[in-house]
């Protein structure tokens, strides 16, 4: 059956201080790891310091983007090569901030997913609409777009290792969480595409977590969901009391 997977998304938080002292807090109190894997996906400037704290624990780290390419003339990039040397886990890609901000298309991402594989990294794929989209009736339309372009070229058994992070974005960093069963039929439809673009096997296996205002207090609800596989969490990530009620609410 499916691991489930919190992952915190620090975003363009913290200094190195502070990463440091949430690990040395968080790393050796991660709760049930049979059930459930835990990551924090953070800054570039922290990540070597935050993999050499948490060695040996189950706390595993994560980066929030990475270059679709190993290594060259690529000012501000961040090499997958030097991430993977580190003993980076995972690697966030496709998030709704860097498609908005930073104008990632579906193509970009493409190619990221499938450098992230063939450097041994584990992605965290991000899909979601707007609230435009879904008033207009259009969430399955983007989100089916989305996932073909996204997810092209993958072997069947990338698919089964890949995270698929599902947040609408009107529910990122709004308060405003979309409902259980909204999460639950929009996960379910994720894997539903999947299914369609690949097969039932590889439906079956992979990962796919909600993302959206997941707080402590809600976090039993969406994993109670057949469909939900954990959660991509930011603001309620930052503080390792939060973080770790996250992990024992799976
Ligand atoms: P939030 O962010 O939990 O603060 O809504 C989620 C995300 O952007 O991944």
């Amino acid at each position: 059956m499916r691991k489930p997977i919190i992952a915190g998304n620090w975003k363009m938080n913290k200094t190195l201080g502070e990463a440091l002292s949430f690990v040395e807090e968080v790393a050796g109190k991660i709760p049930a790891t049979e059930k459930v894997d835990a990551a924090v996906c953070a800054s570039p400037l922290f990540l070597a310091s935050m993999v050499e704290a948490t060695k040996g624990s189950d706390l595993k780290i994560g980066a929030q983007n990475a270059s679709d390419k190993d290594s060259g003339a690529f000012t501000g990039e961040v090499s997958p090569v030097a991430l993977k040397d580190l003993g980076v886990t995972y690697v966030i890609l496709g998030h709704s901030e860097r498609r908005e901000y930073y104008g990632e298309t579906d193509e970009f991402i493409n190619n990221k997913t499938k450098k992230m594989f063939e450097q041994g990294l584990t992605p965290i794929l991000c899909c979601g609409e707007t609230l435009e989209e879904r008033e207009g009736g259009k969430f399955e339309e983007v989100i089916r777009t989305q996932l073909t372009a996204d997810l092209a070229g993958l072997t069947e058994e990338q698919v089964k290792n890949l995270v698929i992070a599902y947040e609408p974005i009107w529910a990122i960093g709004t308060g405003v969480s979309a409902t259980e069963q909204d999460a639950q039929d929009s996960c379910k439809f994720v894997r539903e595409v999947v299914a369609d673009l690949y097969n039932q096997a590889a439906a079956d296996a992979v990962r796919i977590q909600y993302g959206g205002s997941v707080k402590p207090d809600n976090i039993k609800e969406y994993m109670a969901q057949p469909d939900i596989d954990g959660a991509l969490v930011g603001g309620a990530s930052l503080e390792p009391s939060s973080f770790l009620a996250l992990l024992e609410g799976v």
